[in-house]
């Protein structure tokens, strides 16, 4: 589903990533662990065309990420055609990111109808099916500040869910949460990883991400330290950087 090659993006003189390859496969979950500044957000940030890789490129589905190939070299997309690729890959970050001045159930249905993917009975009908999902039916005509933050993050995951992505990515989903609130967002997720959706997380859960992934990918200063099973990586660790920052996370 998705694939990384030599991914490669410095500011300035600082590396950020450096050569990273990484490849998800349809229907896994993988998780992405190490400290912070090692690159994980930016990696997202690549894949969501809000930075431009100097080397290396990503695809979704087989297809070219931010840019095509025009005779021998990458052309960026136009505006159109980054925003319909963007539709394809759903985001969730730590701050919920919903619309303050929309409805619970129109901050879900406004990128299906968006994308003129479906009529606004269609939409609504979906959207309350995924609220449902989530467990927010009850709260389709709130509004985002009438929401704790779990019940926010929760929505955010019915408005990635809206457009069908072929995958979702996550950075830190739970990390602005109050910790009472992080086992309602992990259940959803955890959810969604066992009904098969391919799923990219950045988190520093590592009980969660031992649970849920089946593959854990451990990046250190713009690198892939190690990869493997949750169970290679987590419990095992084969690097010493691997073992240091789990030592100090667990
Ligand atoms: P955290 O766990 O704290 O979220 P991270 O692994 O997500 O960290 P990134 O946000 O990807 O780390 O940042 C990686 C490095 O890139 C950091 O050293 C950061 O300061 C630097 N960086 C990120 N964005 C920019 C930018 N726009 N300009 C300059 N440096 C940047
Ligand atoms: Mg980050």
């Amino acid at each position: 589903a998705l694939e990384i090659h030599n991914a490669t993006k410095s500011y300035g003189a600082h590396r950020v990533l450096d050569g990273i390859d990484l490849t998800v496969e349809p229907g896994q979950t993988t998780a992405i662990l190490g400290p912070s500044g090692s690159g994980k957000s930016t990696l997202l940030r690549v894949i969501n065309q809000l930075e431009r890789l100097d080397a290396g490129y990503v695809q979704v589905g087989g297809e070219l990420i931010g840019v095509r190939i025009r005779g021998n070299r990458f052309k960026q997309l136009s505006d159109r055609e980054a925003l319909k690729q963007r539709a394809k890959i759903g985001f969730v970050f730590q701050s919920f990111n919903l619309f303050p001045h929309l409805t619970i159930l129109d901050n879900v249905i406004e990128g299906p109808l968006a994308h003129k993917r479906a009529t606004k009975q269609e939409a609504r009908e979906q959207g309350e099916r995924l609220l449902a999902r989530v467990g927010l039916l009850d709260k389709a005509q709130s509004y985002p500040r009438q929401l704790s933050g779990g019940q926010q993050q929760r929505a955010a995951i019915a408005r990635a869910l809206a457009l069908e992505p072929e995958l979702i990515v996550f950075d830190e989903p739970t990390s602005a949460l109050d910790p009472e609130l992080v086992g309602e967002v992990l259940g959803v997720v955890r959810d969604l990883a066992k009904s098969g959706t391919t799923l990219v997380i950045v988190t520093h859960e590592i009980g969660f991400a031992r649970e849920v992934a089946d593959r854990v990918v451990f990046l250190d200063a713009g690198r892939i330290v190690e990869q493997g099973s949750a169970a290679d990586v987590l419990d095992n660790p084969r690097h010493q950087r691997t073992k240091d920052f789990l030592s100090k996370v667990l």
